[in-house]
């Protein structure tokens, strides 16, 4: 009886963090089509497919929120914890990878190395993704 509700309970969270993510990514994809095309920028790295499926990865990953504010409200971005104009061998390694607002990233910008991944995962997401 006591496994039964537990697993109930846990079915619940699971859904409600999924409809969570779905309803961030929505403001997400309508922020993405109501951007002018004029303003996209034109980049070796951010135009690329293996970013974009990277970016994409590291947005579910950590449940599509700013690591360092806490904001889902606000454009996020995905950063490169050690700078792509630093370390351009590091622009495609996963682990080198966050999500932060657009304020958060333009502050730490390439001067700082800040990582906020520790403790930062989205673990229930994470586990039914990748099915570990
Ligand atoms: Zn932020």
């Amino acid at each position: 009886m006591n496994s039964k509700s537990s697993k109930k309970r846990a079915f619940k969270k699971k859904l409600k963090v999924e409809i969570d993510l779905r309803n961030r990514f929505q403001k997400l994809i309508h922020y993405n089509l109501t951007r002018p095309l004029n303003i996209r920028p034109k980049h070796w790295l951010y135009d690329s497919k293996q970013w974009r499926e990277l970016r994409y990865k590291t947005l579910r990953k950590y449940g599509f929120r700013c690591m360092a504010c806490k904001t889902s409200e606000s454009e996020l971005h995905v950063d490169h914890i050690k700078p792509h104009s630093k370390y351009p061998e590091l622009a495609f390694i996963e682990s080198n990878l966050q999500v932060l607002c657009k304020d958060c990233n333009l502050g730490k910008s390439n001067i700082y190395e800040d990582d906020f991944t520790i403790d930062n995962v989205n673990t229930l997401h994470y586990e039914c993704v990748t099915g570990r």
